[in-house]
């Protein structure tokens, strides 16, 4: 079995590749793995592909997918998760910025230490402070909604043992929050090192605070499908009882009213002009609606399964 398989998510960095390839081959040669290296062109509309197929004539170790357009990181690195053959797999940027160097000591961690997760940690970073700051934030919020004690959540280079890889399913901004998702899948055992980490040698950060945000969003839907993902019923089938209940609560005390105030000689129309009577109304109806919502998600889970939301143009040197 090959022991280390490397994806590299490639968006415009025709210039980084030849010198990554080399510097991987380098170090892979040195300590003796067996390993494929796994570029993903995620919709470059530089020369990337073209770098990366001049690369695999040279080198056997390169593996190649080619998406039809710009999906972003985490699609990319889905696909590579699920191609994946090695015993442990490795994630970097493809921008130098991560040092292949660091590749033996994670495999080390994960094949000598029993680490399910290794995630880099980029102690002293090299990247402007609009990247830093919010970076910094982001951490903190990570930290405290997961549990998990790391410094760096969102560093490219990471290592995983095969099995997690094969668990993981990332889409949106997802692979800012890798650690968590692994840790909703049962792999509690999570580690971290410092790793170098350089400036940018050729063209430009991808990511901007707009990514930052989106991310965000992304965390929050993403908690929220965990936790309900396989009992919609459980949420909405709530929410509706809610309402409901509330609805049928206002509805007998009205009926009370009627009674009551009928006694006294008023006419049935002024309790049903209230506006408690509408609400009460309406609450009746949203508690069943949501509660059909609820009904039918749990449905459609127990039909449906997931397919990867990627179309992919090109592959080079995956034996199927
Ligand atoms: N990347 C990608 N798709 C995108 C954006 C980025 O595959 O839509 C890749 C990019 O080529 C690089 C890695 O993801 O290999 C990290 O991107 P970048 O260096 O721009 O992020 P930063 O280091 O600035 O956070
Ligand atoms: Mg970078």
């Amino acid at each position: 079995m090959t022991q280390v398989s490397i994806i590299v998510p490639v968006y415009n960095e025709e210039e980084s590749l030849p010198e990554l390839t080399t510097w991987i081959g380098r170090v892979m040669n040195q300590h003796r793995f067996s390993y494929e290296l796994i570029f993903i062109n995620d919709g470059s509309s530089d020369k990337s592909w073209e770098v990366i197929e001049c690369l695999a004539k040279q080198n056997g170790h390169i593996k190649a997918i080619g998406f039809s357009r710009n999906y972003g990181k985490s699609a990319a690195l889905d696909i590579g998760f699920s191609r994946a053959s090695g015993e442990v797999v490795i994630t970097m940027d493809a921008d130098l910025q991560d040092s292949p160097d660091e590749i033996p000591l994670l495999y080390d961690m994960i094949k000598e230490q029993g680490y399910d997760i290794v995630s880099g940690w980029k102690k002293k970073r090299h990247d402007p402070f609009t990247k830093t700051v919010p970076s910094k934030f982001f951490n903190g919020v990570t930290r405290l909604i997961s549990g998990i004690k790391l410094h760096d959540f969102n560093c490219g280079l990471k290592a995983y043992r095969n099995k997690v890889v094969k668990q993981i399913h990332l889409y949106g901004e997802m692979h800012r929050y890798i650690p968590l998702i692994a840790k909703w899948n049962g792999f509690n055992k999570i580690g971290e090192k410092a790793v170098e980490h350089r400036a940018r040698k050729y063209g430009t950060t991808k990511f901007g605070i707009e990514r930052f945000v989106h991310g965000f969003l992304d965390l929050i839907s993403v908690s929220f499908v965990n936790r309900y993902r396989k009992k919609p019923m459980h949420f909405f089938g709530a929410l509706g009882s809610i309402s409901f209940f509330g609805g049928f609560l206002i509805t007998c005390w009205l009926v009370f009213e009627k009674i009551r105030g009928i006694r006294h000689g008023l006419e049935v129309r002024e309790v049903t002009d209230q506006p408690l009577f509408f609400l009460s109304l309406v609450a009746l109806v949203v508690g069943v609606q949501l509660f059909l919502t609820g009904f039918l998600a749990e449905m459609m889970i127990s039909t449906s399964s997931r397919k990867g939301d990627y179309n992919i143009d090109e592959e080079l040197n995956f034996a199927h």
